[in-house]
């Protein structure tokens, strides 16, 4: 069914609907969307898409496949980069809209994480039109690495950061000449809406790029088990990572996975500490809501007194509060069940003998905050340091030399991140061989060039997005091979 329907977020006009075929598409069903910064505040009430809705989504993108794969690249950069302008013009209402639905700060979204959305496009039309094929001689024959678009491409993602994540893997996949049917999730699915709006009015093709809302068990499933998709791109938890792998195994359906996160942050004597207690600190903004945080802290033994004053110090300087306040560092957790579990993990740390060091509880009985905490764990198969919390919490252990530190920072099944803190040059290259991590931030945090391949190892992920690495995921290599000296002009 078409719809015309809009919903007021706070000023800000959103349609809780589908986007399929260039048109917005409602459902009987619809599933409720609250505020983590007020959970009495219903915000919209979304369409909640089924088989019928996912068949119609695929439908689109397998018609729209053929004239979007064919164009010249330069025309399908330029509808990424009208999109990428478009983002631009529109960053605060949808980092309000995206603050309101998420609670992630509103500054940081406004300064930082909507535009990244628009430098997705950017990058990525850029990196289309400057594609050169790789081209050598072996064999008396010259060989070219051609890429052909792959097809339909079914992309999903996780509630935080929301319209970041999604333009990351759309963005590849359309300039690659796929087309896309994104599934947002359905804690956090407005800005993902918003993006629809944009790609109207930037005039795409209908059917080249979709959106679904809906749950992930019902519409989401649907869409990764249609044979009719030639990609799967998903960000999430590695529990719903291994359900998608198994439909895309059925179906043989390529597909990446960027899943949690345990990330060691590794502070030696020979750093700069204050530096290393406050960035150790930020990992607790956005109420610790972060895939790549450092949330194992692990600090040489000689430097355990002086980091844990001055960490102390730094988080004592964090002010939980209303995302929308600037002077908030910390925000709420995303939803009621997600605080629940954030709560337990802590509890069961003290069940088990953990230490509490600093915070531990639920900060206020009407909200979903939960304080900054540090924990000492009895030992390093405690729960608290093996497994993703997603939550402000952090652990502190110490060890003696670098083999130790080796040792602990990989010694859980994850794999997506590491944080070091060293002024010694040779030390942290030797550490950046030995970690077992996708990416490894040395003095810094966040970082992060576009270019440059990201993913996990072990359960934090299958395969690298970014760059031309994304783009190869995205597309079918082949190889053309011409007997040397049989062919002219
Ligand atoms: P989740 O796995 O619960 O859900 C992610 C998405 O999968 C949602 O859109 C959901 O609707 C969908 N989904 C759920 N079941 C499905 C199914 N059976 N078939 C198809 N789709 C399904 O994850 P979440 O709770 O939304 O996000 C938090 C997790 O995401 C954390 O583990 C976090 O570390 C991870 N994450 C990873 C990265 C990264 O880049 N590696 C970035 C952000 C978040």
């Amino acid at each position: 069914m078409t719809s015309t329907a809009r919903v007021d977020v706070d000023g800000v006009s959103v349609s809780p609907d589908h986007y399929i075929n260039g048109e917005r598409v409602s459902s009987t069903a619809t599933f409720e969307d609250r505020s983590p910064l007020d959970w009495r505040w219903r915000l919209a009430d979304v369409a909640r898409g089924g088989t019928r809705e996912a068949d119609l989504a695929v439908t689109a993108a397998s018609e729209a496949f053929t004239h979007w794969s064919s164009l010249d690249v330069e025309d399908r950069a330029n509808y990424l980069t009208r999109l990428a302008q478009l983002i631009e013009r529109d960053v605060e209402k949808i980092a309000h809209v995206e603050c309101l639905d998420m609670a992630m700060l509103e500054e940081s979204l406004r300064l930082r994480v909507i535009g990244r959305g628009a430098r997705n496009f950017r990058a990525y039309a850029d990196l289309a039109r400057n594609y050169e094929p790789r081209r050598w001689t072996s064999n008396g024959t010259e060989n070219t690495v051609l890429r052909m678009p792959a097809g339909p491409t079914v992309v999903i993602t996780p509630w935080n950061a929301p319209f970041m994540l999604s333009t990351w893997k759309c963005a590849p996949a359309l300039a690659a000449g796929n087309t896309v049917i994104l599934k947002p999730a359905e804690w956090s699915p407005l800005s993902c809406s918003m993006l629809m709006d944009l790609v109207e009015e930037a005039q795409f093709p209908p059917g080249v790029f979709n959106l679904v809302q809906g749950l992930g068990e019902e519409v989401g499933a649907a869409l990764v088990n249609d044979p009719r998709v030639r990609r799967i791109s998903f960000t999430g938890s590695p529990e719903t990572g291994r359900i998608i792998g198994e439909a895309a195994a059925k179906n043989l359906t390529p597909f990446t996975a960027e899943l949690g996160g345990k990330g060691p942050f590794i502070v030696f004597a020979d750093a700069d500490l204050e530096a290393a207690a406050d960035k150790a600190a930020v990992m607790f903004d956005d109420g610790g809501q972060v895939c790549l945080a450092g949330t194992r802290l692990l600090v040489e033994q000689s430097v355990r007194e002086r980091f844990l004053e001055l960490f102390r110090a730094a988080s004592e300087r964090h002010v939980l509060g209303d995302s929308r306040d600037p002077d908030t560092t910390v925000s709420p957790l995303i939803h009621p069940d997600h605080l629940a579990r954030v709560n337990g993990f802590v509890e069961r740390a003290i069940d088990h003998g953990d230490r509490i060091v600093f915070g531990g509880h639920v900060e206020r009985k009407d909200g979903l905050w939960f304080q900054p905490t540090l924990i000492e764990p009895t030992s390093n198969s405690s729960e608290v340091v093996q497994r993703e919390i997603f939550g402000p919490v952090l652990t502190l252990q110490t060890f003696s030399d670098e083999d130790e530190a080796v040792l602990l920072a990989n010694s859980t099944s994850y794999g997506l991140s590491a944080i070091v803190y060293s002024s010694d040059r040779p030390r942290v290259l030797r550490l950046g061989a030995r970690l077992r991590a996708g990416t490894i931030w040395v003095n810094c945090f966040l970082v992060r060039d576009l270019t440059a391949p990201f993913g996990g190892t072990g359960i934090s992920g299958i395969g690298r997005e970014g760059g031309e690495y994304a783009l190869d995921f995205y597309s079918d290599l082949k190889t053309l091979q011409i007997k040397e000296g049989t062919t002219n002009g």
